[in-house]
């Protein structure tokens, strides 16, 4: 028989986002379900030191999260080990359809499902990760000052990042596999008028080279029209190749952005189908941090309380002559279509 999980909130994901809306959504009496997913603690758990979450100078990802979790789980969350396979929003009680075949019915869904960075796929830059090799500049590019890094790619993301890292950097190379930057003209114009920043065209990654004590030394790099190698010094390697949004679960069933991310109405997590809130770097394609995914997340708790108060839940007639109560007015949604540049 079906083991079916009725919850007035489920929340899918474990990353700050859904721990923390877990411990607001809890402490505000709302009884949350949080179903953690493949990667329990999210993309923290893959980094070592984290310096720019508040409270804390310095911590290794893997235990924020861990706090981070406890913290959700103290204040009344019911954590469940499972992934989402399948979601309706098309009906209400909405419903998610885990792998371990239980089947969660939600009033209220939060979606913290977060975005995965783009990796070259090479064996040496999974070996090297965070000992030189890191998809985050902003979080840590701090540990490179005065060193020699390099940036791989030629969108905003590559460049901005290249712009961010020559404030404290020795030297930043960017590496990008074309003749020209997909980067808006502006950004380029600073990357080009910046004297430690040097870009290599036509030029792949072929592998990240490790010293005796297995932290990054250089790479090895391979022109696209000569074919010729060279060697590149280098301590760090930020990879910017892009960012994909975990949205396959959500596809046809509420508003995405052209990269895929969850369109929220302006200063709100509230998404395109009332009742349903998203957190975190699942809609968020500028700032992707812990911090953002955090006050996302508390947003998202809140409004899916506010919500649900709005949301008379017990059967009743409605009488004629009154408006049903249960029915909220549509959320202001931007309709789906190229995101506003800032
Ligand atoms: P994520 O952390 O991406 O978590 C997503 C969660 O969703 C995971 O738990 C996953 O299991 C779950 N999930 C996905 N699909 C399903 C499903 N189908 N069913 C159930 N669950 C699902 N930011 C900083 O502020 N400081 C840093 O120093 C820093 N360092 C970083 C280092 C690295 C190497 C990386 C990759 C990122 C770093 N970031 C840092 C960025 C930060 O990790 C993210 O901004 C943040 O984790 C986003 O949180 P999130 O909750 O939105 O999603
Ligand atoms: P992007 O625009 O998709 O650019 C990715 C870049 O990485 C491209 O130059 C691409 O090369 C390169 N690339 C992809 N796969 C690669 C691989 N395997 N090896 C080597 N290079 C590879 O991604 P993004 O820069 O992350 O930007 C994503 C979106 O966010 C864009 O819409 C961007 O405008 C937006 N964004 C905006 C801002 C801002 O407005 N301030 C800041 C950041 C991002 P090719 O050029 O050859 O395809």
């Amino acid at each position: 028989m079906e083991n079916t999980v009725h919850t007035k909130v489920l929340i899918i994901g474990s990353g700050p986002a859904g721990y923390m809306a877990g411990t607001y959504a809890a402490r505000a009496g709302l009884e949350p379900t949080l179903v953690a997913g493949l990667q329990p603690g999210g993309q923290l758990t893959i980094t070592t030191d984290v310096e720019n979450f508040p409270g804390f100078e310095s911590i290794k990802g893997p235990e924020l999260m861990e706090r981070m979790q406890k913290q959700a789980e103290h204040a009344g969350t019911t954590m469940i080990d499972d992934i989402i396979k399948s979601v309706d929003l098309s009906q209400r009680p909405f419903r998610a359809e885990g792998e371990s075949g239980t089947v969660y019915t939600a009033d209220s869904i939060i979606i913290a499902t977060g975005a995965k960075a783009r990796w070259l796929g090479l064996e040496s830059e999974a070996r090297l990760m965070g000992r030189g090799v890191s998809g985050c500049a902003t979080c840590d590019g701090p540990l490179f000052r005065g060193r020699e890094v390099a940036v791989v790619g030629g969108g905003n993301t590559a460049v901005e990042e290249a712009l961010y890292l020559s404030k404290f950097c020795s030297k930043v190379t960017l590496i990008h596999r074309g003749s020209a930057l997909k980067a808006d003209k502006v950004q380029q114009d600073k990357l080009f008028r910046n004297p430690k920043i040097n870009v290599i065209w036509d030029t792949t990654v072929e592998e990240v080279l490790g010293d005796a004590n297995d932290a990054m030394s250089g790479l090895r790099l391979k022109n696209k029209k000569t074919g010729a190698e060279s060697l590149l010094r280098a301590d760090g390697l930020f990879v910017a190749i892009g960012h994909d949004p975990a949205t396959e679960l959500f596809k046809g069933q509420l508003a995405l952005d052209p990269q895929g991310y969850v369109v929220t109405a302006p200063d709100s997590t509230v998404t395109s189908v009332p009742g349903v809130f998203a957190a975190g770097d699942v809609k968020d394609r500028k700032f992707r941090q812990a911090v953002t995914a955090a006050g996302t997340g508390m947003m998202a708790a809140q409004e899916a309380g506010e919500w649900l108060e709005g949301l008379d839940l017990a059967p009743k007639a409605v009488p004629e002559d009154k408006p049903d109560p249960g029915v909220l007015p549509p959320p202001k949604v931007p309709p789906a279509g190229p995101a506003p540049q800032l």
